[in-house]
């Protein structure tokens, strides 16, 4: 009687501790570490993900909205929707892991552009690109509307909770347009050591891009107007251009025009150039630029994913190929 007893004391015990033991067991083994305050400063999810706070840069209004939600208006506003199904799938993972890293309730930095607190901005140039889903000005074609949102929608609802993980950690998961033959390595352009996911490969996906192969004038008067000192006019053979350093990817690191040198984000920034991936020839009219790809280069190649998509890779494939050895987690639902 007395051992039925403790054995009914023992089966409570478990009734009552065991679900708390197997909740916070798969947290722990499920759940990456969140950025820098440790996992005690997650929230806990819904299936629609964590409340994020949207500064939109148009309205100069926070937006508060769930993760999935918004998510649809970054895949339609960073990635044309006719792009093929597992690239949009990979675009959703990437776009949802740079959101999660950026939110400050998972230990990121927000976005210091909205003048209240706020996660993440709608600005491409700073964080990342948003557009209201329900008023989405894409030039799509009418008829075409319903099909193409479709899309987008299909693409966040099948990876809905799926972030890019790199030893258990959500990844920096920076993207651009087109790389052109071959991605960057993050340390060959920003600061910070070595980032063992973001590695320079080789891309043969992206050459059906518009943006593969760019040729741009830099005029003798621009180059007099930016860099004073350099001729306003061409005179043969005294302007010497020479790339003094190229980075990991192929790229330029550092160029040398006449008496300057301009590191690669500095010459990309004055003269407009699509990317760093540019060889140099001095002419009559000034500084032929032939440049190929769009954007920084590092992480996911776009347009690579579209044609890796073309050629039967899925998601998966796509994201372990662009972002080094890293795999997808499933955080919720
Ligand atoms: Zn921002
Ligand atoms: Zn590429």
């Amino acid at each position: 009687m007395r051992r039925a007893a403790l054995a009914l004391v023992a089966i409570m015990i478990l009734v009552i501790f065991l679900p708390a033991a197997v909740v916070s067991l798969a947290r722990d083994g499920r759940l990456p570490q969140p950025g820098k305050q440790g996992a005690g400063s997650s929230e806990p999810f819904t299936d629609r993900g964590p409340l994020i706070r949207l500064y939109r840069t148009d309205l100069k209004q926070v937006l508060e909205l769930e993760l999935e939600d918004y998510l649809v208006g970054v895949v339609a506003a960073e990635m044309p929707a006719s792009f093929e199904l597992e690239a949009l799938k990979a675009q959703a993972v990437a776009s949802r892991t740079y959101t999660l890293r950026r939110c400050r309730s998972w230990g990121g930095q927000g976005c210091e552009l909205s003048p209240e607190p706020a996660d993440i901005c709608s600005e491409s140039t700073h964080c990342q690109a948003w557009l209201d889903p329900g008023h989405l000005d894409l030039g799509w074609p009418e008829d075409k509307r319903e099909e193409l949102l479709h899309r987008i929608k299909t693409a966040v609802q099948e990876t809905a909770g799926e972030i890019a993980t790199y030893r258990g950690e959500p990844i920096e998961a920076v993207y651009h347009s087109t790389c052109g033959g071959q991605t960057e390595s993050s340390h060959g352009l920003w600061e910070g050591g070595q980032v063992p996911y973001l590695q320079t490969v080789p891309c043969p996906y992206c050459i059906h891009s518009p943006h593969y192969r760019t040729e741009k004038l830099i005029s003798y008067q621009a180059l007099a107007d930016t860099l004073p000192g350099t001729p306003a006019q061409p005179v043969t053979g005294s302007l010497p251009v020479e790339i003094t350093l190229f980075t990991p990817g192929d790229r330029v690191g550092r160029l040398k025009i006449g008496d300057y040198t301009l590191e690669g984000k500095e010459l990309r920034n004055r003269f407009q150039l699509p990317s760093l991936a540019c060889s140099f020839q001095v002419d009559s009219r000034g500084i032929r630029a032939d440049c190929k790809g769009k954007g920084h280069g590092v992480g996911l190649c776009q347009y690579g994913a579209d044609g890796a998509a073309r050629q039967g890779q899925n998601y998966h494939q796509i994201i372990a190929y662009y972002y080094s050895g890293a795999e997808i987690t499933v955080l919720y639902p």
